[in-house]
């Protein structure tokens, strides 16, 4: 019945559907096996994409010719960019989505994408002979054979569900639990952990008094994720924000002797940075009151997802205190929030490329490797995706370096230091994050994209173009040079002090109060220069220009330690043999077996002792 792929993804959430679309996109012939393909890219949790250090990742998918982005483009309904007010390394974009847009804009991608086949059933095993990996067996007892399997189960390896004293076996509302597979990786010798999660719940905006909110409108001119062709909003819905009080945590405290988290029946580490509300009011004794976001879940729908209110207290608990938050005296509840316990395995057992040590040609990607988020999960399934078709084509693994992208900080992270905890990204993850922006994310990686035959011709093409008109925009505006009158005049009233002498246009911009816009009004023919270039060539100069010390000094500390990311470990090296290796870095060493020396130097108890050894003993 079923040919023998290159590539098997198992699951099609946020991972499995980029790590599929990335395999089959590169000519690999893969097959996608779900669950349930009326659930392919469900939004679990909040229907948004990006957000600090996540839009970036988004942009990197796209860079690389991953789908997150244009996906995201055609389902949102909001978008804003996110701390504009702060230096351009923190500008963040995010989207509100349509939840059911989103998954039908993605399950319409896959269907258009060649290579790719569709199976809808549980996995239960993995094919292994010879230490490597050969196919999967479903629940009907099917042997469905590849190269290579990639594995992104998400949330649903054994997962359990608790809403108040009640639990139930789930992989999210609704939906199975996928069993077999841990117990199966177990037997092979893999370490398995437990983690939790949880989500708000979800009410209907007809019955909600808006009038007691504050509005959250999207941005006046709002951009988009992707670097392709898809088209910013014309319209645009708001979200709202509201508070609880005491009241509502009064309601809350009444069932806490029910919660399954005060209780101790939940194990599961869960996200610290995002807690539920009964974990805020407990933790948190002292705010008298906690923001909520009241997100539409879609263009069509009344629908709506009460952001900061993620519990799992009995429902009638969750119901009587939504209806003491301003503007939820007459809520309807269309559905409990709930917390999952799921199983994932540490995500040390990896290499660099997401294969796991143990088996050949097997790839973790996503939940799976104790991650939260949809970005978080996203880029990981196309890095696997990515390195799937690479490994079963003979070809080199694709990795990013720290200094690549915020994808490239993630894996080394997960990889180098495993997670004790749900893993996000944060930007302060990231120590180069002047060189890793959302605006360069294409000047960075499309070429790299394009490289390993993802990211098509067109778009490396126009990133091309676009670095010679950065360079050409900026060498111009290094040219022109400016009377100090005519400058004082045409900037008159912003906050600058006066230009004594004639200045080059580019040194202008260096002042903080200073940018393109500005510029256009010192004269028509500067005004005449920057219009010829896109918005986003005159923003692009306009950064490189500003920061560029920063840029600079970035660069060079990038240089200077490159030098240890460049310096490679073979995996079969026999740490044993440096004696003066401390004992505790020896024994991370052989577990975590890192490819270069910087990725050891990451490692926790590998000290910069450890580190001079290993470079010694190497001969440098
Ligand atoms: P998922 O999106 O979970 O997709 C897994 C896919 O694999 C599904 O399609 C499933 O059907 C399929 N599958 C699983 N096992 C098998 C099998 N054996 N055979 C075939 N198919 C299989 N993230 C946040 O950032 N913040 C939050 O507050 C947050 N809260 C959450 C609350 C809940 C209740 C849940 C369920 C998730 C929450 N998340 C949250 C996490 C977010 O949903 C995930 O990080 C993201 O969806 C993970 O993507 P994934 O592709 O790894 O897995």
């Amino acid at each position: 019945m079923f040919q023998e792929y290159d590539v098997i993804v198992v699951g099609a959430g946020h991972a499995g559907c980029e790590a599929a679309a990335a395999a089959a996109s590169m000519g690999s012939k893969t097959l996608l096996v779900t669950m349930n393909m009326n659930t392919i890219a469900q939004m679990s949790c909040n229907p948004a994409m990006g957000g600090v250090a996540k839009g970036q990742i988004v942009r990197e998918i796209d860079a690389l010719g991953g789908m997150s982005g244009i996906v995201s483009d055609k389902s949102m309904i909001q978008f804003r960019m996110l701390n504009r007010s702060k230096g351009p390394a923190m500008w963040s974009p995010r989207t509100q989505n349509d939840r059911m847009r989103f998954s039908e804009e993605w399950r319409l991608a896959l269907e258009r994408t060649p290579n790719l086949d569709f199976w809808q059933e549980m996995v239960k095993e993995i094919l292994v002979e010879n230490g490597k990996a050969v196919g999967v067996k479903t629940a009907l007892g099917l042997d469905i054979r590849a190269k290579a399997v990639v594995l992104t189960n998400g949330t649903f390896l054994n997962g359990k569900i608790h809403i108040g004293e009640k639990n139930f076996g789930g992989g999210r509302t609704a939906e199975k639990s996928a069993t077999g597979l841990t117990e199966q990786l177990i037997t092979l010798g893999f370490e398995a952990g437990r983690m939790k999660t949880g989500t708000p719940p979800r009410v209907d905006g007809r019955s909600l008094d808006y009038s007691k909110m504050e509005e959250q409108p999207g941005d006046a001119a709002p951009g988009k994720f992707s670097y392709s062709d898809t088209q910013p909003l014309q319209k645009q819905i708001s979200c709202w924000i509201t508070y609880t009080n005491d009241t509502v945590h009064k309601e809350l405290q009444k069932g806490f002797e029910k919660s399954p988290m005060f209780q101790g029946r939940i194990k599961g580490l869960g996200p610290r940075y995002c807690p539920s509300i009964e974990d805020k009011i407990n933790r948190f004794a002292e705010r008298d009151r906690h923001q909520i976001f009241v997100e539409p879940e879609g263009w069509n729908t009344v629908e709506i997802y009460v952001n900061g209110f993620s519990t799992s207290l009995p429902e009638d608990v969750q119901y009587k205190a939504l209806t003491r938050i301003p503007g939820f005296e007459k809520a309807k509840m269309f559905r409990p929030g709930y917390a999952i316990e799921y199983d994932f395995f540490p995500p040390t057992q990896l290499s660099l490329s997401l294969e796991t040590q143990l088996i050949q040609n097997l790839y973790f990607a996503g939940q799976i490797n104790g991650t939260t988020g949809y970005e978080e999960a996203a880029c990981q399934g196309l890095m696997a995706g990515i390195n799937a078709h690479q490994k079963v084509h003979g070809k080199d693994p694709f990795i990013l370096k720290r200094s690549d992208a915020y994808i490239g900080v993630l894996i080394d992270d997960l990889v180098s230091k495993g997670t004790q905890e749900p893993y996000r990204m944060f930007t302060s993850r990231a120590e180069y994050r002047i060189l890793l922006r959302q605006d360069n994310a294409d000047i960075r990686l499309t070429e790299l994209g394009h490289s390993i035959g993802l990211a098509s011709d067109e778009r490396n093409d126009k990133v091309l173009a676009k670095k010679r008109d950065v360079e050409a925009l900026t060498n111009e505006l290094n040219k022109t040079k400016l009377e100090p009158d005519m400058i004082n005049e045409g900037l008159e009233g912003l906050q600058t002090s006066a230009i004594r002498e004639k200045v080059a246009a580019s040194h202008l911009l260096k002042r903080p109060q200073i940018d393109v816009a500005s510029l256009k009004s010192i004269n028509a023919d500067l005004e005449k220069l920057l219009n010829k270039y896109s918005i986003e060539v005159q923003e692009q100069a306009e950064i490189n220009i500003k920061y560029d010390s920063y840029i600079e000094r970035e660069e060079q500390l990038v240089q200077k330690l490159g030098n240890l990311e460049n310096f490679k470990i073979r995996t079969d090296f026999d740490y044993d043999r440096v004696k003066a290796l401390s004992s505790e870095a020896r024994e991370k060493l052989k577990r975590i077996k890192p490819e270069t020396v910087g990725q050891a130097s990451r490692i926790s108890g590998v000290s910069p002792a450890d580190v001079s050894v290993l470079t010694i003993y190497m001969g440098k």
